[in-house]
């Protein structure tokens, strides 16, 4: 099978996660009832989903020189992701997310520190250059130093290197970038705050897609949560449905997404089956705890594809 190169360019984070009976109130201790602690970030979740679909898969990222390093770099030993391109900051820490869990209610609380993600300098970015020449695909996100993601963006696009840009977190973005992109894929939230457009129906997702042709983007994909996502090209759009799952964990769904829609698109395939195996690696990952922990494997896949 015909496998074109992909390259994350994104955020690693370790979550450190406790459970509690009730979330604290300022000032107060409360005891923990359990505490897990897992590689995560956007950046990084798309990329083990991506793998773990059977991608040719890359990750550029950027830690500090401590333990939480570890977590991302044994993780990557043991999905067989290349090291080579993760970058290291001396002096600031690995980013990391305090998440806290009301286990009666599953309210969470959560603190991102996105410290070494958030230093990404334009001299890391010239060490890492060629391998973002040398890919097909850049998968990125909007989880590190924003001027970094710039950057990156314009080597990409230059160098006919195709840009897929899932923007997530929410937060502005230079407007020269939309001409920039191939394909965006925000989530209905993003897509409001970017266009403007509150997504209630299917007639307002195609005018959000609209504006954001407007401005240069090539292709629309916004996820809609447990109803699917809405696929729009400058010929067709169309609504591809979310698989029926019983869902228990959504976090990380995005994410899920992107990796399994990218993969689909370095084997090949069209922008609508890209869709539905993102879809399907998505519904699969809602139905397990954890974020890296609940992408599923290719053979998984296939089965709810088929
Ligand atoms: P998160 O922030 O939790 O990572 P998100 O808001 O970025 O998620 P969503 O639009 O909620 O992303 O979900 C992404 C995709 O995950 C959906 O388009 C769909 O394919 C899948 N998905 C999400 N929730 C469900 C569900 N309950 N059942 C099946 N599939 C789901």
């Amino acid at each position: 099978m015909m496998k074109e190169k992909i390259t994350v360019f994104g955020s690693f984070a370790v979550d450190l996660m406790a459970r509690t009976p009730h979330l604290p109130v300022p000032g107060e201790t409360v005891k923990g009832s359990m505490f897990k602690m897992g590689p995560g970030g956007k950046g990084f979740n798309q990329c083990v989903a991506a793998k773990k679909a059977g991608a040719n898969v890359t990750m550029i990222t950027k830690l500090g020189r401590d333990t939480f390093a570890n977590v991302a770099l044994d993780t990557m030993t043991a999905l067989d992701i290349p090291k080579d391109h993760i970058m290291f900051s001396e002096d600031v820490s690995t980013a990391t997310a305090l998440i806290m869990v009301d286990e009666t209610t599953s309210q969470n609380e959560i603190v991102v520190t996105l410290g070494a993600c958030e230093t990404i300098s334009k001299e890391d970015i010239e060490k890492v250059k060629n391998e973002i020449i040398e890919s097909d695909y850049l998968l990125v996100q909007l989880e590190v130093n924003i001027d970094a993601v710039e950057n990156v963006v314009k080597i990409a696009h230059e160098n006919g290197v195709k840009v897929i840009l899932n923007t997530a977190p929410a937060r502005p973005i230079d407007e020269a970038l939309f001409s920039m992109i191939d394909i965006i894929t925000p989530n209905e939230v993003e897509a409001e705050i970017l266009t403007g457009v509150h997504i209630s129906d299917e007639t307002k997702a195609q005018e959000a897609c609209n504006i954001f042709f407007e401005k240069g983007v090539k292709n629309v994909v916004i996820t809609l949560g447990s109803r699917g996502v809405f696929v729009a090209t400058p010929d067709e759009s169309k609504f591809i449905p979310a698989f029926k799952v019983n869902a228990i964990d959504t976090t990380g769904a995005g994410d899920a997404f992107n990796g399994g829609f990218c993969t689909a698109l370095a084997e090949g395939k069209s922008i609508w089956e890209a869709a539905k195996f993102g879809n399907a690696l998505a519904a699969l990952s809602v139905t397990r705890l954890g974020t890296t922990t609940s992408m599923p494997t290719r053979e998984e896949i296939d089965v709810l594809i088929k």
